[in-house]
């Protein structure tokens, strides 16, 4: 098989929020470097950065502080997150919402003083989530593109990268990538390469992530043989909305900010239920409400299409349809009204905490292969703040934009990779040309009905074997099943069959770090084992793939700054 070689200094795996401000901040720290960024979709229209509704957590206003956000980001991750990346976050999240205001040229909505207008986001103490209206991703995303197309950076757009590539001497050389338009392979050689694929959990039943998201960066990284963190933590946002079993709009989300703005949620018979499971209401914290919800649907006691109901008419239709204008716009296209009626919602995969293992200058264990944005791990712990997502792919892609040329600059050079790995991986990518056409979508209908069914919002023991075991047959499955269209230009069924086994190979690691908390922290909720475990000794889960096989060990959280029990709030400390 025909592999075309290209060479690059460093190439970026991803054109959202922490690929694009890698690239700029590469390119700004060494001009003469080759930058290239390769992605699954178009430059600025892939990927889950574009779609950021809500906005970006920082603390800028006076009576928020750093270590005010540090401890809302600690304490809503059940003090699994690793601090040093949590503190790196919220610290760094302060220069880069200026830099993205006065060097990238985003706008965000102010105050009447000219300050920037923080919005309510929920599990947070203070109103910091800085936005434009409801659309606060398009702003960023399509800013970022401008700045990237105005630069010498090389774009690889439509290519797919399908395997990390070792050199001889386990470094990392470069990256094989599937030009989805041609069909053709290209080896694409790196001194340095950034995963920033942006994780993205699409095999639940309901999901947010955009399409051409399917945890290929971390299976990827499985293959090589690292290290992947908290892998158990799927966080589902309680609103997605719920419009339909035909239509894609199913599962879409409704921001955070419609609760945190005073939004009520109704079961099916018009009781607001949520001060039965938490004195926060629906300003509770996503897995709170999400688990409420979905207790909610297992008592049967559901909207027609089987969820529950938001409600925002009791705060003014026209102040809701000004506030919420995308959300209000979103759901009168499904033939719904958000500003003064009903709009059934269910709860949604919408973000991994899992990832890559890796240090705060987005380096892993691998040489020459740094990691940033929804791939790594670490930041969020158990569950993710919501405005946290873009703080951090923007925050950690710049960091690895900083580091990735003084990296370069003491290891100079390309090496040279491991042609077996190479040759076997363009025969895996290949597998299912040599096979008889199936039926995808029915494997991959009952990958998410698996996957929701028992490895979900709730587990046990039971429901997680019984999603192993299907995880198992599906893949074999699917191995056994190829495609009816034989030519690989634009051949998308081809990458679907891509897009299920990436899922299949993490969906497996989610249930194995599943069975192996037997507590119950954030998003990680097993109902045989309901308590949340002594905070002082929390540990958090490690997969890795060794020798053909999955090896799970738990490692114990470092409290580098603060324990539990403690808090780094000086108002606090002097109330006490
Ligand atoms: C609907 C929605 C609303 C959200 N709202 C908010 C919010 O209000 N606030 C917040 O903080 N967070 C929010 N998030 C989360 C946030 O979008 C993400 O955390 C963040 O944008 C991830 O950035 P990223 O750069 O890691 O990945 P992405 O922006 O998702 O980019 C991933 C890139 O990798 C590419 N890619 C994928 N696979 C491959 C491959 N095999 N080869 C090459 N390229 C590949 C994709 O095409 C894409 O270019 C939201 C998410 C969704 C889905």
């Amino acid at each position: 098989m025909n592999v075309e070689r290209l060479k690059t200094d460093i190439l970026i795996l991803g054109s959202g929020g922490a690929g694009l401000f890698a690239a700029l901040h590469a390119h700004k720290a060494n001009p003469d470097l080759d930058i290239t960024v390769a992605s699954k979709g178009l430059l600025g229209k892939c990927g889950c950065t574009r779609m950021v509704q809500g906005g970006y957590n920082v603390a800028l206003n006076p009576g928020d502080s750093i270590e005010r956000h540090f401890m809302d980001t600690i304490e809503g991750g059940k003090w699994l997150p690793h601090q040093e990346l949590a503190w790196t976050l919220v610290s760094t999240a302060v220069e880069r919402v200026r830099e993205l205001e006065n060097e990238i040229g985003c706008f965000f909505d102010r105050n009447p003083d000219g300050t920037l207008h923080g919005k309510a986001f929920a599990g947070q103490t203070f109103d910091r989530t800085v936005h434009k209206g409801d659309l606060t991703g398009i702003e960023i995303i399509n800013r970022l593109m401008e700045q990237v197309w105005a630069r010498p950076i090389r774009r690889l757009e439509e290519h797919r990268a399908v395997a990390l590539i070792p050199a001889t001497d386990g470094a990392l050389s470069g990256v094989l990538m599937i030009d989805v338009r041609s069909g053709e392979f290209r080896f694409v050689a790196a001194q340095a390469v950034l995963l920033a694929t942006g994780g993205g959990p699409t095999m639940y039943r309901y999901h947010t992530p955009s399409g051409d998201k399917s945890m290929d960066g971390l299976a990827m990284a499985l293959r090589l043989g690292l290290p992947l963190r908290d892998m158990e933590m799927v966080q589902f946002h309680p609103t997605g909305l719920l419009a339909g079993p035909d239509t894609r709009m199913t599962g879409t989300v409704l921001e955070e900010g419609l609760r945190g703005a005073g939004g009520h949620l109704l079961n099916g018979a018009m009781h607001r239920f949520m001060g039965d499971y938490d004195p926060k209401l629906e300003r509770a914290t996503r897995d709170v409400v999400s688990r409420a919800i979905y207790a909610e649907m297992r008592a049967e006691r559901t909207t027609p299409n089987g969820g529950v109901y938001i409600k925002m008419g009791h705060l003014g239709p026209a102040n809701v349809a000004k506030q919420f204008k995308g959300m209000v716009d979103r759901c009168r296209d499904c033939g719904f009204d958000l500003a003064g009626g009903l709009v059934e919602v269910v709860p949604t995969a919408h973000y991994f905490m899992g990832g890559v293992v890796c240090g705060v200058d987005a380096s892993t264990e691998r040489f020459g292969l740094f990691v940033a944005g929804e791939d790594a791990s670490g930041m969020h712990g158990a569950n993710r703040l919501g405005g946290n997502g873009v703080a951090n792919s923007t925050v950690f892609g710049g960091i690895a934009g900083d580091v990735m040329p003084s990296f370069i600059a003491k290891n100079p050079g390309h090496r040279p990779p491991d042609t077996a790995v190479l040759d076997a991986e363009v025969e895996r990518a290949l597998h299912p040309f040599s096979r008889k056409p199936g039926d995808l979508n029915r494997l991959r209908e009952k990958l998410l009905d698996t996957m929701w069914d028992e490895v979900g919002v709730v587990r046990d023991r039971a429901s997680i074997a019984r999603g192993l075991a299907g995880i198992d047959a599906i893949e074999a499955e699917l191995l056994a099943t190829g495609l009816a269209d034989t030519g690989r230009r634009f051949n998308l069924t081809w990458h679907d069959w891509l897009n299920l086994r990436s899922l299949c190979e993490v969906s497996r690691v989610i249930a194995l770090a599943a069975l192996r908390r037997e507590n119950s922290r954030g998003a990680h909720y097993r109902s045989d084992f309901p308590e949340p475990g002594e905070l002082a000794t929390s540990t958090f889960t490690v997969a890795r793939h060794i020798s053909g096989r999955i090896e799970m060990t738990e490692r114990p959280v470092v409290f580098s700054h603060v324990k539990p029990g403690q808090t780094l709030l000086r108002d606090a400390i002097a109330a006490e």
